[in-house]
C-alpha cells in the first residue's frame, strides 16, 4: 500500500495548508476529508433534509457526486458538476459539517471513499480521526495544535482577507462551542493517536511547522 502521512488537529490549526504545502512538497495525493463533511452537509441543506435524520444523510454522504479537480492554490471542489468551493468554506457549512460528522452512518458512509484517495506514490490525509480511524496504519501521524486565541486570529485574518467582516469573540465562542462538540462526541471524537507526534504551532510559522514534518518524514 501507499505510504500516508496522517495530519489531524482541531480547525484553525493550520492543518489544512500544512498539509497542501506538505502533498505539494512530497509530490503526494492531498485528502482533504473536512471537505467531504462540508459537502455531505451542503448537500444535505440543498436538499432540506434535517440534521437528525442520520439514514438520510449516510444515504447523502454515500451517494456524494463530487469531484475534486486540479490541486495547489487552484483546486476546485465539484459537486454535482458545480464548482462549490467557497460555499463549502463558509463558517455555516462549517458548523452543519460538524454536526453531520457527529453521526456514526454518515462516518462510515465516508470511510471507504476517504480509503480510496491511497494511491501511489503516497497520500497526505487532512483531517480529525485519520490517524486514529480512517488510516491506522499510517507511516507519519501528526496532531497540530494551536491555542484557541491563536486559531480564532488566524481565522480572523483569512475572513478579512477574503473581504468577510468578522469578529475576535464571536470566533472564539465559534471555535470553542466547535471543539467541544468534536471532542465530546460518541464517535471517532477528536484525539491524538497512540503513537501520534504532536506539534503545537503557536508561535511557529508556517515553513517552520512544515520543515519540521519533513524532517520527521526522512527519518
Ligand atoms: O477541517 P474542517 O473544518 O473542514 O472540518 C469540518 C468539520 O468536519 C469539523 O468541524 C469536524 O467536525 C468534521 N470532520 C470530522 N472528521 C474529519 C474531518 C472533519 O469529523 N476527518
Amino acid at each position: 500500500d501507499a505510504p500516508v502521512i496522517a495530519v489531524d488537529g482541531p480547525s484553525g490549526s493550520g492543518k489544512g495548508t500544512i498539509s497542501r504545502l506538505l502533498a505539494q512538497r512530497l509530490g503526494w495525493h492531498l485528502l482533504d476529508s473536512g471537505a467531504l463533511y462540508r459537502l455531505t452537509a451542503l448537500a444535505a441543506m440543498r436538499r432540506g433534509f434535517e440534521f437528525e435524520d442520520a439514514t438520510a444523510l449516510a444515504a447523502v454522504a454515500g451517494a456524494l457526486d463530487v469531484r475534486f479537480a486540479g490541486d495547489g492554490e487552484r483546486a476546485r471542489v465539484l459537486l454535482e458538476g458545480e464548482d462549490v468551493g467557497l460555499a463549502i468554506r463558509a463558517e455555516d457549512c462549517g458548523a452543519a459539517a460538524s454536526r453531520v460528522a457527529a453521526l456514526g452512518p454518515v462516518r462510515d458512509a465516508l470511510l471507504q471513499r476517504q480509503r480510496d484517495f491511497r494511491r501511489r506514490p503516497g497520500l497526505v490525509a487532512d483531517g480529525r480521526d485519520m490517524g486514529t480511524v480512517v488510516f491506522p496504519d499510517a507511516a507519519l501521524k501528526i496532531f497540530l495544535t494551536a491555542s484557541q486565541e491563536e486559531r480564532a486570529s488566524r481565522r480572523l485574518k483569512q475572513l478579512k482577507d477574503q473581504g468577510v467582516s468578522a469578529n475576535l469573540p464571536s470566533l472564539l465562542r465559534d471555535l470553542a462551542e466547535r471543539d467541544a462538540r468534536d471532542a465530546r462526541r460518541a464517535v471517532s471524537p477528536l484525539r491524538p493517536a497512540d503513537d501520534a507526534i504532536e506539534i503545537d504551532s503557536s508561535g511557529l510559522d508556517i515553513p517552520a511547522v512544515l520543515d519540521r514534518i519533513l524532517a520527521l518524514a526522512r527519518e
